[in-house]
């Protein structure tokens, strides 16, 4: 059992070889610590004996209490802590923290088990957030353990859609055949909660937008061999359209495949660049130029494969690679779809890519609010909370505003996703999406700068406080460029209106 003290038996510690300090009625042994401060000694030294609890939470986040636990002596006697300790799995109280069903607010979206799903899925995520941070912040590959965890817990098939995760044992119990796009919606947007967007890349971005090309296009053998591989977190897997002279255009890409003479494989020569999980992975989906048109193949790491890690201003653990292919011998029986039709292959997963990136792009705003609605609460600056300036409160405003619109739009389309078919949310949702993701990259935009001025110096440090705020600040730019850059998709989706524009109107 934990011991208990009084405020003045930790008076007694303050000498610079014995120092006990208190946050929030918790004691603590800092006298093994101080020469590990990061912080140095002199802050520590200053609370010698004393309680350090405002002190403590104007410079760290409460991660650091969970980090150092072995340093806890006890509590203080009587007295009850002030501030909510974070627990694996819990909704945020603080407001716009969480999406308004979450708030206490009424949905005609999420049901019990939708409620069910996120808490289950958020303790196995939160339990898994420090190593995710060690990958993030190294640049390492994910490695196959961390990677197998997430697949036997079913959360990279989730990540996929309702499609991909029947057979699988789902978090919370929810079965496969009641997961639908809100479910799926939940998912990203609780791994955007571990702010690790490098790693999620490296895990999840090339994954997510390569496999629908197997499940969709790909004959039985291939996808009974592949998918359970990918699926699993036993084997990575990426798409590969980008080249170096073609982006957005993807219609001019360069690289070959030839038909062998006997027709049993196709021989393939060129390259490809920024490849999301490329650089650790074991299958590319990748867009080629054959006799007649394009065409898509599913290439496996093999002889004349080559990857070369590009560095971004995410973590080095997305794996965006410079793919060579050099002479590659691929089975014909690895073509996706029908040859000279890989165009239909390739637009067939823009929306649900875009609408991937769109979950994870609330979420990541949503943690820079709470962090914001927490931190000018705490601040202190002139002698006043942030949050006593008005003009701090109408920074806030903004922030939630645009969140909370770009959220609805999001529930709005994630509805018409559960009540359509392929078909009818190809011509009805693709025009919506693009300028849905349009607006949230938008929205992004403001919120960081916003953000960034709220947390001043600590915006642009990587740890600390402002971790959150400077990875959305280094990073939201991805989504405005990747999956189709905001110029793309404005123009996408007011020409998709304009196809059904009554040629009759008139002002
Ligand atoms: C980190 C990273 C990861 C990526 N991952 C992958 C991946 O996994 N697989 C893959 O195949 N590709 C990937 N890409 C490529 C990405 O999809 C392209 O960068 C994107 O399509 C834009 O192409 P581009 O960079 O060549 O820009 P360009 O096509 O050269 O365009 C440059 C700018 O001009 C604007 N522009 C272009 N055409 C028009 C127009 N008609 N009207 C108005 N403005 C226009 C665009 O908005 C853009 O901002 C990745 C890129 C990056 C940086």
């Amino acid at each position: 059992m934990s011991k208990v003290f009084s405020r003045g038996e930790v008076a007694k510690h303050s000498s610079e070889d014995d120092i006990w300090i208190i946050i929030d009625t918790a004691v603590y042994d800092m006298s093994r610590f101080i020469d590990m401060h990061p912080g140095g000694a002199f802050p520590i030294l200053e609370y010698a004996g004393k309680d350090a609890t405002d002190a403590f939470y104007g410079l760290h986040k409460q991660d650091v209490l969970i980090k150092y636990d072995r340093y806890k002596l006890g509590t203080i006697a009587n007295e009850k802590p002030q501030i909510m300790f974070y627990q694996p799995g819990d909704i945020s109280k603080v407001p716009y923290a969480e999406s308004s069903a979450w708030m206490g607010y009424k949905s005609p979206y999420f049901n019990e088990n939708h409620f069910k799903f996120r808490i289950a899925v958020r303790q196995i995520l939160d339990g898994l957030k420090n190593e995710a941070r060690e990958f993030e912040d190294s640049g390492e590959r994910p490695s196959d353990k961390f990677v197998q965890k997430l697949g036997a817990a079913g959360l990279l098939a989730a990540n996929i859609g309702p499609d991909a995760v029947q057979g699988f044992q789902l978090p919370g119990g929810v079965k496969p055949e009641e997961y639908d796009y809100f479910y799926e919606m939940i998912v990203h947007e609780e791994f955007a909660r571990w702010a690790c967007p490098g790693l999620g890349s490296g895990i999840l971005g090339g994954m997510t937008i390569s496999v629908p090309t197997v499940i969709n296009f790909g004959k039985p053998e291939l996808k009974a061999k592949i998918l359970p591989l990918v699926l699993s977190g036993k084997k990575r897997m990426c798409l590969a359209i980008t080249e170096p002279t073609t982006g957005s255009d993807v219609a001019n890409i360069k690289t070959t495949a030839k038909l062998s003479s006997d027709g049993s494989h196709y021989i393939v020569n060129g390259v490809k660049k920024w490849i999301t999980t490329g650089a650790f992975a074991d299958y590319f989906s990748t867009a080629v130029r054959t006799d007649g048109g394009i065409s898509m193949l599913l290439i496996e790491r093999t002889e004349g494969v080559e990857t070369k890690l590009i560095k971004t201003s995410s973590g080095s653990s997305a794996g965006t690679a410079y793919v060579t292919f050099d002479n590659v011998k691929v089975p014909v029986d690895n073509l996706l779809g029908v040859e000279n039709e890989g165009f239909k292959v390739v637009l067939s997963n823009f929306n649900h890519e875009r609408y991937i990136m769109l979950c994870g792009a609330t979420m990541a705003a949503r943690l820079v609010v709470e962090d914001c609605f927490k931190w000018a609460n705490q601040r202190k600056v002139f002698g006043k909370r942030l949050i006593d300036q008005p003009v701090i409160r109408n920074k806030l405003a903004g922030m939630i505003a645009q969140l909370e619109s770009m959220h609805n739009w999001l529930e709005n389309l994630t509805y018409q996703m559960n009540h359509m078919d392929y078909k009818e949310q190809s011509i009805k949702l693709a025009g919506p999406l693009a300028l849905c993701k349009y607006q949230m990259t938008r929205m992004l935009h403001h919120v960081s700068d916003d953000a960034c001025q709220i947390f001043g110096g600590r915006a642009i440090t990587k740890t600390g406080m402002g971790r959150n705020i400077e990875t959305l600040q280094r990073t939201y730019k991805f989504s405005a460029i990747l999956g189709g850059s905001e110029e793309i998709m404005a123009d996408l989706g007011v020409r998709q209106a304009l196809k059904y524009f009554p040629q009759n109107a008139r002002l």
